[in-house]
């Protein structure tokens, strides 16, 4: 706080799984916030799991349960932060700063009620302003929030980033800054293709399509939040002091660069392909089954539909993994008898606003993995983005050779 007794900036920084794993790495964060108060800001800071713990929370998890239910899930995996929040703080403490850590609850994080994948409806950062009035350092559990029941909820897989934006939406911070384990946002996953640039600016939609189809740098819905608000992201190391990559609207964008052809390749591993056969080829079929899916709160990536012989027909579509044992018992339910599950799929794509003025970008995609004997299984498309469905094994070959491709390396 200022003499006038007004807060000053705020910035939200939120650090990683890698980034906060052992209490040295605890210790190097500390300084870095402290850096940061140093230049005028009033700091909130955001932190995950530390390291592998969500991994291994999971794992215990499956050692007495077959099926886990998603509220104890919850329950069980928001203790990963609740650890972090603690380590943090202390850490900052015995540095001698005023500090204080919040769960979600206490950070007035309120979500709907789907466990294990729950979206953020409001936040009331009254304690939050409380504390940053004080002259405290505010450290929020990322990943976690609480229904209307009172219930402890989780935002899904990397949602520490969604609390970020979330809480630098709330707070009107001046941004967002995102520490991971590597330098930026890449043209696609530098732990992939060694050749990946590094992007210095992308906008909201891009990097909505990149984390849509498989960038996890940055949650999806963390980048829907940041669109939504303005909120200005910064996504960069947490081990080094490079300028990372600034994600922010368009406009801002175009005055700054040029744009590529394509600005990055994704992948994603972490999908299953669902066929249901044997559905009676009228109005209604595919709106029954898919709404039977959107009242579970399981969201249907990739749709194909075959064409129908003597009013049969069959429907290939693509869900997370983690849907897998829901998605069968909603089909179970449906009686849909005749179904197939096949988990060695793989989504490939490529993202960038330059195709929208560029014919031939998808002919160029589909021979470049005809020329590797890579078979396309499905495929879909929005404006920015063309993805296609590969056998597994193949992934890692069709990311290198799509990046190399299209000339994205330098
Ligand atoms: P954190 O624990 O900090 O949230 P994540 O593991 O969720 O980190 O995200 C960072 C990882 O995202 C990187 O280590 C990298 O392997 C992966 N990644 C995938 N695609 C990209 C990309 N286009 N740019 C940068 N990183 C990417
Ligand atoms: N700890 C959670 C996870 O591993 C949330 C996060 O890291 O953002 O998914
Ligand atoms: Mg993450």
């Amino acid at each position: 706080m200022d003499k006038m007794g007004k807060l000053k900036d705020i910035v939200v920084m939120k650090f990683g799984g890698s980034s906060v794993a052992d209490a040295d790495k605890i210790r190097k964060v500390a300084d870095r916030v402290i850096e940061f108060t140093g230049e005028g800001k009033q700091v909130v800071v955001t932190v995950s799991a530390m390291g592998d713990t969500t991994d291994r929370l999971i794992e215990l998890a499956g050692s007495v349960s077959s099926d886990p239910s998603r509220r104890e899930m919850d329950m069980l995996l928001s203790t990963g932060e609740q650890v972090s929040i603690a380590m943090l703080s202390l850490a900052l403490q015995e540095k001698g700063r005023g500090c204080v850590s919040l769960t979600g609850i206490q950070a007035g994080i309120f979500t709907d009620d789907a466990y294990s994948d729950a979206k953020i409806l409001n936040i009331r950062p009254e304690r939050i302003f409380k504390e940053l009035k004080k002259g405290n350092i505010v450290v929020i559990a990322g990943f976690q929030g609480v229904n209307s029941e009172g219930d402890i909820t989780t935002l899904g897989r990397g949602g520490s980033d969604t609390t970020a934006v979330a809480i630098a939406a709330a707070l009107k911070a001046e941004y967002c800054e995102i520490y991971t384990d590597v330098d930026g946002v890449y043209s696609t996953d530098p732990n992939i293709v060694q050749k990946a640039v590094k992007l210095n600016a992308l906008s909201y939609n891009e990097m909505l399509e990149l984390a849509s189809s498989g960038a996890r740098v940055l949650h999806l819905r963390a980048v829907e939040f940041a669109k939504k608000h303005n909120v200005v992201l910064h996504v960069r190391s947490s081990f080094n002091k490079n300028e990372g990559t600034w994600v922010m609207d368009e406009k801002a964008i175009e005055e700054k660069m040029e744009r590529p052809l394509i600005t990055g390749v994704t992948s994603d591993t972490n999908q299953v392909k669902i066929s249901v056969f044997g559905l009676a080829d009228r109005p209604g079929v595919a709106a029954d089954l898919f709404g039977k899916f959107a009242e579970n709160n399981i969201n249907i990536d990739l749709i194909v539909q075959n064409v129908s012989e003597k009013g049969i027909a069959a429907i290939s579509f693509t869900i997370k993994n983690e849907d897998l044992s829901l998605a069968r018992k909603v089909l179970e339910v449906l009686g849909s008898e005749s179904i197939a599950v096949d988990p060695d799929i793989a989504k490939v794509s490529i993202v960038g606003a330059g195709m929208q003025t560029h014919p031939g970008v998808a002919s160029r995609m589909f021979r470049i993995l005809a020329d590797r004997d890579i078979n396309i299984e499905m495929i879909s498309t929005s404006p920015i983005r063309i993805s296609c469905v590969i056998r597994k094994p193949r992934v890692r070959d069709a990311v290198k050779a799509l990046h190399s491709g299209f000339d994205i390396e330098e």
